[in-house]
């Protein structure tokens, strides 16, 4: 992945610690998003904060999540301030000291005021691109969604105009003093995998398997 540094868009986008892994710019920030719908959206009520993981797509400038409407989560979220992570994996790095342990990964958070999506057709239609985005050319298959559980869905979004990204990449770092230590060291990739397709006993027979894309 190409990191094109550039300034961050709010001060409290600003990568402080280890700046140097900071990105700002769509390009990474949309891949990173691309590349993992499992989001976790933060937000405080009642003077507590709360961390709720969840599902994220990506439209344009805008990420949504969505869920039950009588979801704490969807309902607090609604015109309040969040901040939504995405965080990948992508190896452990092992050092020659406990303390340079760490991990290779992409992450972005992202701030700003969710907003609910209520009108019908935009909901459908997001809804729609969330399942093509992770099973493609499915959505003209399945059982056409009823209006009851359209109103029992609610969809929040957030404008990608506050976003930071961070990637870590590489060896660990252990100090030049540290080299000659005798212990193994490098990185063990981690990926997330798709495993082997569990059929459901009720299905009819000569039903294909669709289309999935997670990661
Ligand atoms: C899988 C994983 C494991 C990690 N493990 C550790 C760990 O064990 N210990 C540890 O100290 N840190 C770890 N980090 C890094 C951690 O996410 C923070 O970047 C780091 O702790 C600095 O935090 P801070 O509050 O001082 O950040 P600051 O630099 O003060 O944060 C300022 C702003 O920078 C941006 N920012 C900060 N961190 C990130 C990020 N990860 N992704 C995108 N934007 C970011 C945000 O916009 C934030 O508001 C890990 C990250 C990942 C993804």
């Amino acid at each position: 992945m190409t990191k094109r540094p550039s300034a961050a868009p709010s001060d409290r986008t600003r990568v402080r610690r280890t700046p140097e892994k900071a990105a700002y710019d769509r390009a990474t920030v949309d891949a990173i998003l691309d590349a993992c719908p499992v989001a976790h959206v933060g937000y405080v009520l009642n003077g507590t904060p709360f961390v709720t993981p969840t599902l994220q797509w990506r439209i344009g400038d805008q990420v949504y999540w969505h869920g039950s409407a009588a979801s704490r989560m969807l309902r607090t979220g609604e015109g309040a301030q969040v901040c939504l992570t995405v965080t990948i994996t992508d190896g452990l790095l092992l050092a020659r000291s406990g303390f340079e342990h760490s991990i290779n990964y992409r992450s972005v958070m992202l701030f700003g005021q969710a907003r609910l999506v209520d009108d019908a057709e935009a909901k459908t239609r997001h809804l729609q691109a969330m399942m093509d985005q992770m099973f493609p050319g499915r959505w003209p298959q399945l059982r056409p969604m009823t209006t009851q559980e359209l109103k029992a869905t609610t969809i929040l979004s957030l404008t990608i105009d506050e976003a930071s990204a961070k990637v870590s990449a590489g060896m660990p770092a252990d100090p030049p003093e540290d080299k000659d230590w005798p212990v193994w060291a490098g990185v063990i990739p981690v990926c997330q995998t798709l495993g082997i397709p569990d059929q459901d006993p009720d299905n009819a027979k000569g039903l294909t398997l669709p289309l999935v894309r997670f990661g």
